[in-house]
């Protein structure tokens, strides 16, 4: 299926590792220009060498970091009018509530709902102008169903969820939409720090670890960068204008509602 996508240019935060680099490379597989950023400078790198040379489209690094202010007019500067936005960055830490400070409440929701609220503003207006936009926030599985050690996660993500979702309706009649990816488990490096403290808590292999934690998803199995790269691609194609304002589980159906 062609997802009608060739020429057009795209960021994807966060994206030299992980499920943003799996939404760069299915983008840039559909003939999307990308332009990608992360901290380091090294790793992001060699994602955008390995994406040019799979995929031959233009692909634009900025290290910086997303959550500054700073870092948004980087990557802002390197592509001023991007067709495609998708949203991310590296999650709050877990803890318990009662040692959470307002600092740390007023970090997570710098990082995982202001940061990307800052970006839909400064390009969604552009977008609606071109006749053309697709917004795709990458946020979690805790939106549906809180995760007891990420409150801080749990909070700022369903921030962003609600703060966007009058404005995912206003703007489809412009042929844009805003739209949520929830991952559920992927075997990312974040899930890898996971599995290598649950192995040593339990006595365990890594292997063992992943398997106990598959064994809890019903599709037996961890998702990966590119299962969540294709939904992420489909939600940018042209066919899905008339999606927008939804909130799309990726978690092999591991989330136990019927809704
Ligand atoms: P990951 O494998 O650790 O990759 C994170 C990527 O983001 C790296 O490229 C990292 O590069 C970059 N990054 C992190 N913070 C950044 C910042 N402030 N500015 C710019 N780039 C930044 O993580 P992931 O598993 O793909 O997770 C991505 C997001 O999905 C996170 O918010 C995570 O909490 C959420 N999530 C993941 C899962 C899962 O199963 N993997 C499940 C639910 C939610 P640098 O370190 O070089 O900056």
């Amino acid at each position: 299926m062609d997802l009608g996508l060739k020429g057009k240019s795209a960021i994807i935060c966060a994206a030299s590792k992980g499920l943003g680099a799996g939404c760069a490379a299915a983008l840039a597989h559909e003939g999307v220009n990308v332009t990608i950023c992360a901290r380091s400078p090294e790793p992001l790198a060699a994602r955008a060498q390995q994406i040019r040379e799979q995929t031959g489209v233009t692909v634009t690094t900025v290290a910086c970091d997303i959550t500054t202010p700073e870092g948004r007019d980087e990557i802002l500067r390197a592509c001023p009018a991007p067709d495609i936005l998708v949203n991310n960055a590296g999650g709050p830490p877990p803890g318990d509530f009662k040692d959470f400070s307002l600092d740390d409440w007023r970090q997570a929701v710098e990082g995982n709902m202001l940061t990307p609220i800052a970006l839909i503003h400064a390009t969604v207006y552009g977008m609606i102008e071109r006749g053309f936009g697709r917004i795709v926030n990458i946020t979690s599985a805790s939106v549906k169903n809180p995760v007891a050690i990420l409150e801080l996660s749990n909070g700022a993500r369903c921030g962003l969820t609600g703060g966007v979702a009058t404005l995912a309706r206003k703007v489809s009649r412009s042929n844009v939409t805003i739209n949520a990816l929830l991952p559920g488990m992927h075997d990312t490096d974040r899930i890898k720090q996971l599995l290598k403290s649950r192995a040593d808590a339990q006595n365990m292999t890594i292997e063992q670890a992943r398997q106990q934690m598959s064994a809890d998803i019903p599709a037996n199995r961890l998702g990966d960068a590119d299962d969540f790269g294709a939904a992420c691609a489909f939600l940018c194609s042209a066919q899905a204008g008339f999606i927008t304002g939804q909130n799309l589980l990726v978690d092999g159906g591991a989330f136990p509602g019927t809704l």
